[in-house]
């Protein structure tokens, strides 16, 4: 038999892989952490606070607010986080390492409309730092990135994709008026048997259509109210 004069061990011996693979994985981990450090996403804000709302609600959470919304829903307490353009440019290495700094175990990505950037990058730092990924999304862009928990809100001025609905841990439907209770039904209808449904007054309504949820969820137990709690605690 020929010795084997590789570097690398050929395949078939003690289970390892031809050097040209082992080449090319080398390759591919350069371009990742390549792609890690100079792709760069527009960050509106970013805080650690707690979640409050969903199901994380009242969990420490540091929050990554990317720019850029085509959703348009009119009672938008964000409109500022629109236009992607009006917010700086931040490298995903920088923004991993901010996270690091604080004692946070999960990282929210929130807009803004999130899936307009493709986040395969930032979760894929984000992991590797061992982070839980949470994204709240309207559903209303392709899915990217890698998650723990995927928050589906579905807005009527744009609606989810089909293909990401199956694809929810947590259906959180804003309530603006009484119609809104169909439009929550549609999707409860399409999402995975162990989602969970929630039901959110929209908070310049929630005098109004508190009362409306409460009496909706007694009549129909599959679903649990949603409170922003971190408007009633002060708290970004
Ligand atoms: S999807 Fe969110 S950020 Fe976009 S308009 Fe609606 S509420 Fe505002």
């Amino acid at each position: 038999m020929l010795a084997n004069k590789s570097p690398y061990p050929l395949r078939g011996q003690n289970n390892t892989t031809l050097a040209g693979e082992v080449l090319e994985n080398d390759f591919k981990k350069m371009t990742e952490t390549l792609t890690i450090q100079t792709q760069q996403l527009p960050v509106m804000e970013q805080f650690y606070t707690i979640q409050g709302e969903g199901s994380h609600q009242g969990r420490a959470a540091y929050f990554i607010r990317l720019g850029g919304c085509d959703v348009g829903c009119v009672w938008c307490d964000v409109k500022d986080s629109w236009d992607a353009s009006k917010h700086p440019m931040v490298s995903i290495k920088m923004l991993t390492d901010i996270v690091a700094v604080t004692p946070t175990k999960l990282v929210v990505i929130t807009g803004g409309e999130p899936l307009l950037h493709d986040l395969t990058a930032l979760t894929a730092s984000l992991k590797a730092k061992g982070f839980e990924t949470n994204i709240e999304t309207s559903g209303s862009s392709p899915l990217s990135g890698t998650w723990d928990w995927i928050c589906l809100s579905p807005k009527k001025f744009k609606a989810p994709l089909p293909e990401v609905v199956p694809f929810a841990n947590e259906l959180k439907v804003v309530i603006f008026n009484k119609h809104d209770f169909a439009w929550a039904e549609t999707y409860a209808a399409q999402v995975n048997s162990q989602c969970k449904l929630y039901l959110q007054p929209e908070w310049d309504k929630a005098d109004a259509v508190t009362p409306m949820i409460i009496a909706y969820i007694k009549a129909h137990p599959q679903w649990q109210l949603s409170l922003q709690i971190h408007k009633y605690i002060n708290v970004p």
